[in-house]
């Protein structure tokens, strides 16, 4: 193991293309997608965090201002820079950003200090392992208790790469206390050539882990966009046949309902006033039934289409449901003015309860009748299908 040493000019070489190129990436995927909060920063941290060790590999080319107080600001930066990226990213206070700004201005008076006054290698590294420590946990913390609704395993695993980064560096801080001063920082040991290594893993895992983060938030965008109704925002006939068979599975323990409404002439509203009043008011009902079932935790509404909501009730008998349809067929009737347009709202209902031995056609086909029956009958009122072999449908006023 003695004989094992890693070449850190080779190794300044690698952080400085790899930092480049996902800088690079980023940047061109920022600017054909739409912009991403804190995405340009981020890939800018990368881009400093790797300029660091090339200014570094300058020393004794270049004076020590450069080569080791520019250099090791410019890590300190870079580091911070993602740290604020990553909490803009992930909507995490930005609060932990101040202290590492605070820490920045004391890495660079320490580092004029052990280069000028007191030159000591071992002090300036200690000094900029201990804020990479403090920094890229602050970021693991940041990154895993974000407001934002990422996937978990890529935060996860984001987090996970500051940590051990951070691990390592605090390991570091303590393998330098316990050791003697260095004469050159190039040629150092074991430890120093594998923050090299390090860092080399941390450039490319947090670029994986940020686009998988960013490929995971695009499909649920898509996944969203496919499965709720851009008018009302209530999830729509993809989003109602995708729960179905889950609550099939509930129906043979509990009891589930379901409730179609329809908007009485609602041809005639659209005649009247136009489409756009007509949308209107098909959101204006819905927002009325969202509010009304929002009590009920597990209730949850659709657009079927066209003016019809469907609203599924699990743990909901046959009696309560037809209460429920009730009360929204009142509250709907409240609606006096859409848009400014005076009008007066009527709406039919049909109920059902689902039975173990149908299939949910089935189901929701005989909701489907009772609202029918409800229409049939005069409008404005809620119709009942009892059986599932289908019986007779009982109406309601
Ligand atoms: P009924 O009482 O029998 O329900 O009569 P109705 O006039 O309400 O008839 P129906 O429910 O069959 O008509 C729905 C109409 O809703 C047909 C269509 O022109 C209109 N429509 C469907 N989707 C939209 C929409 O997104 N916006 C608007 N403004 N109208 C829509
Ligand atoms: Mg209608």
């Amino acid at each position: 193991m003695d004989d094992f040493s890693l070449d850190i000019r080779t190794l300044t070489f690698i952080i400085i293309l790899f930092s480049f190129i996902y800088c690079v990436g980023l940047q061109l995927f920022q600017f054909s997608q739409q912009p991403i909060k804190g995405l340009s920063l981020f890939s800018i941290s990368i881009l400093v965090i790797g300029t660091g060790p090339l200014m570094l590999s300058l020393r004794g080319d270049a004076p020590d201002w450069l080569s080791i107080i520019g250099a090791n600001m410019v890590i300190a930066l870079g580091f911070h820079m993602a740290l604020y990226s990553l909490c803009l990213f992930r909507g995490y206070s930005l609060k932990s950003t101040n202290l590492s700004s605070l820490l920045m201005l004391g890495v660079l008076l320490s580092f004029v200090y052990f280069t000028y006054y007191v030159p000591s290698i071992k002090s300036r590294i200690i000094i900029i392992s201990l804020y990479v420590a403090i920094v890229t946990l602050s970021t693991a913390l940041a990154v895993l208790k974000g407001q934002r609704n990422d996937l978990t395993l890529a935060t996860r695993m984001m987090a996970l790469s500051f940590a051990v980064y951070g691990g390592f560096m605090v390991v570091r801080v303590i393998a330098v206390f316990f050791s003697a001063e260095l004469n050159d920082f190039m040629t150092a040991n074991l430890i120093h050539q594998l923050t090299f290594l390090f860092s080399i893993v941390l450039i490319v895992s947090m670029s994986f882990t940020m686009l998988w983060m960013i490929n995971a938030r695009l499909l649920s965008s898509i996944h969203e966009l496919s499965y709720s109704d851009p008018l009302t925002s209530l999830g729509n006939r993809r989003a109602l046949d995708e729960i179905a068979p889950e609550l099939m599975k509930k129906a043979n323990t509990i009891p589930v309902s379901a409730i179609m409404m329809d908007i009485d002439n609602f041809k005639s509203i659209n005649d009247q006033y136009g489409h756009i009043v007509g949308d209107y008011v098909i959101k204006s009902a819905a927002e009325v039934i969202q509010s009304a079932i929002k009590l009920s935790s597990s209730a949850t509404a659709f657009r079927f289409g066209g003016d019809e909501i469907a609203i599924l009730l699990p743990n909901v008998h046959l009696q309560q449901a037809q209460e429920v349809a009730s009360t929204l067929r009142q509250s709907i009737s409240e609606i006096k003015a859409v848009r400014g347009h005076d009008l007066s709202l009527t709406s039919s209902f049909g109920v059902a309860q689902f039975h173990p031995h149908e299939s949910w056609d089935e189901f929701m086909s005989r909701t489907d009748k009772a609202l029918y029956n409800a229409k049939k009958n005069g409008r404005n009122m809620t119709s009942t299908c009892l059986s599932h072999t289908n019986g007779p449908v009982s109406t309601e006023a």
